[in-house]
């Protein structure tokens, strides 16, 4: 799901350099059909959909007669449900990925989580569902798939704390009043990673970083109190665990998705794999500081969001998304994402039980908030 991103980009090199024992059995795309349409030449899925259903018909005659071709939102959820696949790679970004994963969940299927925003909005509805259905939820976002990996030394209950790392963005020494106008081109400058342009500009606000903290939460079934960021500007570690004894165990790595998407696929085994390998010859140093709470705001957002649960998480993120896109399309300056989450949720009365249909609500609630703010 997702396959023409950063992300379904890379999956597919993983798997194409796995070998025959791993088989694409569909494709998911929302707009981007000429990548789609090679995708599934190259892949021989058995069926492909599309979100968006204006380009179904310009897809159509491209893929092979073999291959299915699936329409609209409601033809990503039947692709991620269908009985042909055993395993979901959720890579779609933002809360339009949410439906698709709970497909994929509902089915029982193992699935490479990619899409934390999934998480974020109804993180109370999957994990539940997971554990009902048998699916796994593999992290493939890299700090998590290093806690996953490092967690892997201990009990459960020897954890004493998670270490999630973070490069701290472009902006990590810049001063506030030059953060507060960023560009857009700024903004799309990541110092380690090559991402969509969403995550880039969430790791640019450090909202990532707060949508990770909530994604470790449910993960892992931890207290946001447990969780430390710490800024790591090499990205080399990528993230850790501490023991009751005092142990810290890490996973190292240089700055590739090929690496943890492949250990979703390969999980509990591994596998030679294609991505290029750190050299500790040419590393002089690994640097770490504590994050600056008052240039990145977001970070203290994501730990209260983490704390209220309920429908905070599905206000925080509709609201991010909604003032990412306004940041995009160059109507706020990049100040204001943060400021907008935080004001849409200091609007919203959170609700602490919600079901599905409650969260989508408050989802669309926030992204109606941050519209009329935008009129203000
Ligand atoms: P991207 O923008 O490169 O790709 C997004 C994909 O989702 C595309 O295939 C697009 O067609 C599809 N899509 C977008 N909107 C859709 C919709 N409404 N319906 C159906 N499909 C839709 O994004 P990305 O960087 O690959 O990120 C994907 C997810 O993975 C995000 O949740 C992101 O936070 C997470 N993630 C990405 C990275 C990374 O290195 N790129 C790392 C960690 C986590
Ligand atoms: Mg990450």
């Amino acid at each position: 799901m997702g396959s023409t991103g950063s992300i379904g980009t890379s999956a597919l090199e993983v798997v194409r350099s796995l070998g025959p024992e791993y088989r694409v059995a569909g494709l998911a795309a929302n707009r981007r059909w000429r990548d789609l349409a090679d995708q599934s030449r190259a892949f021989g899925p058995s069926a492909v959909a599309i979100a968006d259903p204006a380009h179904v018909e310009s897809l159509r005659p491209l893929v092979n007669g073999s291959t299915e071709v699936l329409a609209g939102p409601e033809g990503l959820v039947e692709l991620a449900r269908r009985q042909d696949s055993d395993f979901v790679i959720a890579a779609i970004v933002g809360a339009a990925g949410l439906a698709s994963t709970i497909a994929a969940v509902e089915a029982g299927k193992d699935v490479g989580l990619a899409n934390k925003e999934a998480l974020v909005v109804a993180g109370s509805i999957l994990v539940p569902l997971a554990r009902r259905t048998g699916s796994r939820l593999l992290p493939i976002d890299s700090e998590h798939s290093a806690i996953f990996q490092s967690m892997a030394a201990g009990r459960r209950s020897e954890v004493h704390k998670v270490y999630l790392t973070a490069s701290g963005g472009p902006f990590r020494t810049w001063t506030g009043d030059q953060i507060a106008l960023a560009t857009l081109e700024d903004a799309l400058r990541h110092p380690t990673w090559d991402m969509g342009p969403k995550i880039t500009i969430d790791s640019a606000t450090m909202m990532n970083k707060a949508l990770e903290i909530i994604e470790a939460c449910w993960l892992f079934d931890l207290r946001p109190e447990s969780v430390e960021v710490l800024i790591h500007p090499e990205s080399i570690i990528h993230s850790m665990v501490e023991f009751c004894d005092g142990s810290v165990v890490a996973q190292l790595g240089t700055p590739d998705m090929k690496t943890p998407i492949q250990y979703t696929l390969t999980w509990p085994d591994r596998a030679a794999g294609c991505a290029r390998r750190l050299d500790f010859r040419t590393i002089r140093r690994l640097n770490f500081e504590p994050p600056d709470m008052e240039r990145f705001p977001a970070l203290r957002l994501g730990y209260e969001v983490a704390r209220q649960g309920g429908t905070a998480g599905a206000v925080f993120n509709a609201a991010n998304e909604q003032a990412v896109q306004a940041f995009r399309d160059g109507r706020i300056p990049f100040g204001r994402i943060v400021e907008l989450t935080e004001r849409v949720l200091e609007r919203h009365r959170v609700e602490t039980r919600p079901t599905l249909e409650g969260l989508l609500a408050a989802d669309a609630w926030a992204r109606q908030e941050v519209s009329t703010c935008l009129k203000d």
